[in-house]
């Protein structure tokens, strides 16, 4: 497959290189006449098996042209009947990288092939955590201050799954909402994150209790395994819904969008079929009045990669965003995004607007987490 691009010389695949830093697998694609892209993976989980399933598809990749993206995808999509997280994630690095190098080689922005500016900045949600009610109201009112106009916490404490009754975990739940939304003082949206830590029913129960402080969402109220349920849930709990970040094809969110599981879609560019699949998820979540809030817990290139659909999509709502003014990620950029008053700014620059810093790369490794899910008073895994 060859693409007619009149005024561009040709140019192919020479080489894939992948970076293991934190728990982020990062992408660099090489092509022969000098351009190089920069993708990212999203299954933070498991980082290694990511880095071997982009492997796996470097050979299909080297020595073709770079510019048939969507090609390119189905092809490493539909050649095995396989799906799944690493196949989503690794295709996903792939078209992140390939849309930067196109954008590159037109010297423009990915948007702006994307069909241009929707926007000028794009409005981000900070997280705030605390261990006790204390702490969590002290960061929720810490980074209002930093000018964020949304912010996202859990109503679990982090030992939640040790209280001795359903009635005492609700009622920490709602305290803990209520002491953020009365030291917010309106000043932000509260957006509420459940982390598929409870079932349709708790969920359910616990957003009769959560109502009076209206979240602006009300992220994975369950396990995301049911579009029907979720459907039922939403409907229930009389709070928007806001899910997907786990999904990693975009006919899991025609699922979704088709049984009213939503107010809000949360697709992850870094494992939804990249920047291209995650379009096409806007594209019919705009078809069904609902907006789009992109998952992004990874690093600066996802970052990037999330400003650049947002800048170009109608039904944009909010962007998450976890600060990039520490090591390491301070470090990883060369010219990092600009955050204005809890707004990014959309970049002028070609591609993906930030490229990664060699040195940084050079000394940055891979984080080892071990695995430990929490475990219950009665000694059973608990979701998280
Ligand atoms: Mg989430």
């Amino acid at each position: 497959m060859t693409a007619r691009l009149s005024n561009l010389s040709p140019t192919r695949i020479e080489k894939l290189e992948t970076f293991l830093i934190e728990r982020w697998c990062l992408l660099r694609i090489h092509c022969e006449d000098g351009t190089v892209g920069t993708g990212e993976a999203g299954v933070h989980g498991w980082p290694r098996p990511t880095a071997a399933m982009i492997d796996e598809m470097t050979s299909y990749l080297v020595g073709r042209d770079p510019s048939t993206i969507e090609h390119h995808a189905q092809a490493l999509q539909r050649h095995s009947h396989f799906m799944g997280a690493l196949v989503g994630g690794a295709i996903s690095a792939i078209d992140i990288a390939l849309w930067d190098i196109k954008a590159k080689r037109y010297g423009v922005p990915i948007y702006e092939l994307m069909g241009g500016r929707t926007r000028d900045r794009v409005r981000c949600y900070m997280h705030a955590k605390g261990d006790t009610l204390d702490e969590l109201v002290a960061d929720a009112v810490a980074k209002k201050r930093q000018g964020f106009t949304a912010i996202r916490f859990s109503p679990f404490a982090p030992d939640y799954h040790l209280r001795k009754s359903f009635e005492e975990w609700v009622s920490e739940a709602e305290r803990r909402v209520g002491a953020v939304h009365e030291a917010l003082q309106g000043d932000a949206d509260i957006c509420i994150e459940l982390h598929r830590q409870m079932n349709p029913a708790e969920s359910i129960a616990l957003a009769q209790r959560l109502r009076k402080f209206h979240p602006y969402f009300y992220e994975d109220p369950m396990l995301p395994d049911s579009p029907a349920m979720m459907g039922d849930v939403q409907a229930r709990s009389g709070l928007p819904v806001a899910t997907g970040e786990r999904f990693s094809s975009i006919f899991e969110f025609q699922e979704l969008l088709a049984n009213n599981g939503c107010a809000y879609v949360r697709p992850d560019v870094c494992l939804c079929m990249g920047l291209t699949g995650s379009k096409k998820v806007a594209a019919m979540a705009e078809a069904h009045h609902v907006k789009v809030i992109p998952h992004n817990p990874l690093s600066p290139i996802s970052t990037a990669a999330c400003v650049q659909l947002d800048a170009c999509i109608p039904n944009f709502a909010l962007q998450e965003y976890t600060g990039e003014s520490d090591p390491p990620k301070r470090d990883m950029v060369v010219q990092p995004l600009v955050l204005k008053d809890g707004y990014l700014e959309v970049p002028d620059a070609p591609g993906l607007g930030i490229e990664l810093n060699d040195t940084a790369l050079a000394r940055l490794r891979l984080r080892e987490v071990v695995t430990e899910p929490p475990i219950g008073r009665d000694g059973s895994v608990q979701d998280w």
